[in-house]
């Protein structure tokens, strides 16, 4: 039978270097979450449909992979992380005090159509704070992925804030029902406005013209914004997520967010947000590379207590695209050594093997025979290896070794007994 080879539309084979530069975002993801006090939790890949069609938008719905397991049950991958993670908190976490701060890093799963940037799986990194309706929690979620991306060496992003509550609120005070704030939100989310305020004129006449001057609120000036909404006419509730707005705005700024700016002209795909959103973008594409926001009512919605909780996913596929576009290298680069070991596997190799790695090296061990040496030397130095290290009965008799300088074609024996010092010597002349 003949396999097809190429992988499903939109669906990727990843190897070295991008699979390498993956893992490495991923653990500054894990190194950084964790400094700020965020446990990992590791969640199913696949779950009902149900936890997600109650409340991911209709973008995100109409876009999930879907299917019946061998019971029938409607199962679907997920495409995103915030409901697996409400769900999980219901049923291990609801008696833990709070805040509950978690981070993720994993897969997920869109049938939409692919391009640059745009996959069918991909790789997101996001956190889930829980049980704060602070601003703080909402400016420690920016300061998070200020210090990642400082981390990794990702610059000239900028951060754009917006507010859904405000739109909810109005709509609600307008009595326009829940399911069509939704399709609201969705079709401002899509660009489409005029779809949009069609809507918005169905319940209140004078409602269009709120909706458009809150939309044309745009700054990274907080004066700016206090100015542009002092002009309208809004009531308490409205105000006050201004001013919260505001103040992230003011927060963000003073502690080194990227570019910070508001926009009330935009929304986001999923529609359990009420609050806070934002987005993170960079000059080199057109679209996010992360988003967030406040979803205070999602646990209630799951049915559980009111539960407040802010959070984020960066689209790590997207981050590693516009650093390998912008000439990243990966900044831990290892010391590579192959080990030629002309005699059988022995202990010997494995403890020359062991002193290497322990040092921090990358130790590849080749068995051989003499007259292969030289292919697995030309080999090596087609890999970027930096040493060769002969280790032969000759060597293992003697207590000795031969080091090779791939670059420099310098060769010395050394003494295995003070090894650690020749390692230190090694890496310090890699360098
Ligand atoms: P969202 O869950 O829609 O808020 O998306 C959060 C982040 O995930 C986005 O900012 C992107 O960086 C990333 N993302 C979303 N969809 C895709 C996709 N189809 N391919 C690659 N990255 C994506």
């Amino acid at each position: 039978m003949k396999i097809r080879l190429d992988p499903l539309r939109g669906m990727r084979d990843l190897v070295a270097p991008e699979s390498e530069e993956l893992y490495y975002l991923k653990k500054k993801f894990s190194e950084v979450a964790t400094r700020y006090g965020y446990e990992p939790i590791i969640l199913p890949t696949l779950e009902l449909f149900d936890l997600f069609s109650i409340k991911s938008g209709p973008e995100i719905k109409n876009s999930m992979y879907v299917f019946s397991d061998k019971r029938g049950r409607q199962v679907c991958l997920r495409p995103e992380f915030t409901a697996g993670v409400a769900r999980a908190y219901l049923r291990l976490m609801r008696d833990k005090p709070k805040p509950i701060k978690l981070y993720y890093i994993g897969q997920a799963f869109r049938y939409e159509e692919p391009q640059a940037g745009r996959y069918r799986e991909f790789f997101q990194a996001g956190v889930e704070y829980l049980g704060d309706p602070s601003i703080n929690a909402d400016i420690e979620l920016l300061l998070l992925i200020r210090d990642y991306y400082k981390m990794v060496g990702l610059d000239n992003y900028k951060v754009k804030i917006g507010n859904i509550g405000i739109y909810r609120h109005l709509f609600s005070v307008w009595g326009i029902p829940e399911e069509t704030q939704d399709l609201i939100i969705h079709y401002l989310d899509k660009k489409e406005v005029e779809k949009a305020l069609s809507l918005v004129r169905e319940y209140s006449a004078s409602g269009q013209t709120l909706i458009e001057e809150l939309m044309s609120i745009s700054s990274s000036e907080p004066e700016e914004v206090k100015e542009q909404v002092s002009r309208l006419r809004l009531d308490s509730k409205s105000l006050e997520e201004l001013e919260r707005t505001i103040k992230i705005l003011e927060l963000s700024k003073k502690l080194g967010v990227g570019n910070s700016y508001v926009d009330l002209g935009f929304a986001r795909g999923l529609a359990y947000y009420t609050g806070f959103i934002f987005e993170v973008t960079v000059p080199d594409v057109t679209f996010s590379i992360g988003g967030g926001g406040r979803y205070d009512k999602l646990i209630s919605l799951y049915g559980g207590e009111d539960l407040p909780a802010t959070g984020f996913a960066l689209g790590l596929d997207r981050m590693l695209l516009v650093l390998d576009n912008r000439g990243w290298q990966l900044p831990e680069k290892k010391v590579k050594v192959v080990l030629i070991a002309l005699v059988n596997y022995t202990v010997e190799v494995d403890q020359v093997a062991t002193a290497f790695r322990n040092a921090g090296c990358v130790v590849d061990v080749r068995v051989v025979t003499k007259k292969k040496v030289g292919e697995v030397l030309g080999d090596a130095v087609e890999r970027g290896y930096e040493y060769a290290v002969f280790l032969g009965e000759k060597e293992i008799r003697e207590g000795t070794l031969t080091i090779k300088n791939l670059r420099e074609k310098a060769q010395k024996t050394v003494k295995t007994d003070n090894l650690e010092e020749v390692l230190y010597e090694l890496l310090r002349e890699s360098k």
